[in-house]
């Protein structure tokens, strides 16, 4: 395997006529409150529509602690309320147990339980989510700017 690194992107050549490029991006989102789903679908589309790759797939990274990334519904609203206040149930932000000083250990535990990454299959240069599926930015210690970490792998 023979790897050429460029500034913007990566090639591996794997065989003698197949190429998979490798592009990551990063993008930042401004969180509004405490704890909020943010839809990124669109600036993740953007990304992958810039990569140039119509077949592979894309990951998407939070590099936080006290945040994460999912994929749930987009057309009800209620379903993201009812999400977040699930969460909030499960793991309460004070519990006499909590021994980070910090005061932030709810968000921990629901960075932990969400995860800091998904992964999308990508046919004709588009996402293959369901007509109902978003990907959202999970924040859970907000407000605060955070970053996203976009990576397009692929033909
Ligand atoms: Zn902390």
């Amino acid at each position: 395997m023979k790897a050429t690194a460029t500034p913007e992107k990566l090639q591996f050549r794997i065989k003698s006529d197949i190429y998979i490029r490798m592009k990551t991006t990063t993008f930042d989102v401004r969180t509004p409150s405490r704890d909020a789903f943010i839809d990124i679908t669109r600036e993740v589309q953007r990304v992958v529509s810039g990569s140039g790759v119509t077949e592979g797939a894309v990951t998407v990274y939070v590099p936080h602690t006290t945040a994460g990334v999912t994929i749930n519904e987009n057309a009800d609203p209620d379903v993201i309320h009812d999400v977040l206040a699930a969460l909030d149930n499960a793991v309460p932000w004070a519990q006499s147990f909590y021994q980070h000083t910090e005061g932030n250990s709810a968000a921990h535990v629901k960075s932990s339980m969400v995860g800091c990454n998904t992964t999308v299959p990508v046919q004709g240069g588009r996402l293959t989510l369901g007509t109902w599926q978003s990907v959202f930015f999970c924040e859970f210690d907000g407000p605060r700017t955070r970053r996203v970490v976009v990576t397009v792998m692929g033909q």
